[in-house]
């Protein structure tokens, strides 16, 4: 990639680029584009920048943004499967093994991994949650546990995650990164005031009260309930 699409100083705004690009549905002009949001942080970052600036557009973006990182994880996660052809077979039927070689699988999910992580209202998205869950854990089983160096906020979602794999690797991680001081809280204020929210109205008993209607797309005011025990007040 010799040049980005997204974060190029000089060249057209962003904003530019963003209302064309979600005009363009599915259009092939953009695969670049998507591409580059797949393996850079800096065309991450510009994207989410601009995407800000455009409110409007993100009922739209949100279909774009939920289709572009499941298929990168669908490719991903299958071809992994593909290259590798050891398995252990234990009771619960067929797991896959594989090994810190696998150093692939981190290099081509890495980047989504942090922009989900960076901006998890993405995981709002129930299969994007379960795909973005399933690499963690492949990595947990690998012994080769995803490195995040920055109190991203997907990290403090993870904590009360209902898989425990998960759940783990976000308590470590929270854990390494240190106490949530001021300025942490400020980024973190969205997440913290979802993760609060759930005890204060009550959803751990009744998690069915909010329907869907009130789960609005693509922005992070209460938490579904996949992402979250419903079954267990302790882990909360
Ligand atoms: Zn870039």
């Amino acid at each position: 990639m010799s040049t980005c699409c997204w974060y190029t100083p000089g060249g057209a705004s962003t904003v530019d680029v963003l209302k064309c690009y979600a005009s363009s549905t599915g259009s092939s002009q953009f695969q670049t584009a998507d591409e580059d949001l797949c393996y850079c942080l800096e065309c991450v970052a510009e994207y989410h920048r601009a995407r800000d600036e455009v409110p409007f557009l993100h009922e739209v973006l949100w279909e774009l943004e939920t289709l572009r990182l499941i298929n990168h994880f669908e490719k991903s996660m299958k071809a992994e499967v593909e290259d590798d052809e050891l398995y252990i077979v234990d009771n619960n039927g067929e797991e896959q093994l594989f090994d810190c070689s696998g150093q692939d699988f981190e290099n081509r999910l890495r980047v989504p991994l942090f922009e989900i992580l960076k901006y998890p209202y993405l995981l709002l998205h129930e299969r994007l949650n379960e795909l973005c869950v399933e690499a963690l854990c492949r990595m947990e089983q690998a012994n080769c546990s995803f490195q995040v160096f920055d109190k991203y906020p997907g990290i403090y979602l993870f904590l009360v995650h209902p898989n425990e794999m998960v759940r783990r690797w976000a308590i470590l991680t929270a854990r390494n990164l240190g106490k949530v001081d001021r300025d942490d809280y400020y980024n973190l204020q969205e997440v913290l005031t979802c993760l609060f929210k759930v005890i204060e109205l009550g959803l751990l008993e009744s998690p069915d009260i909010y329907t869907s209607s009130v789960l609005e797309k693509g922005k992070l005011v209460l938490l579904p309930t996949h992402m979250y025990d419903t079954t267990n007040y302790k882990n909360y």
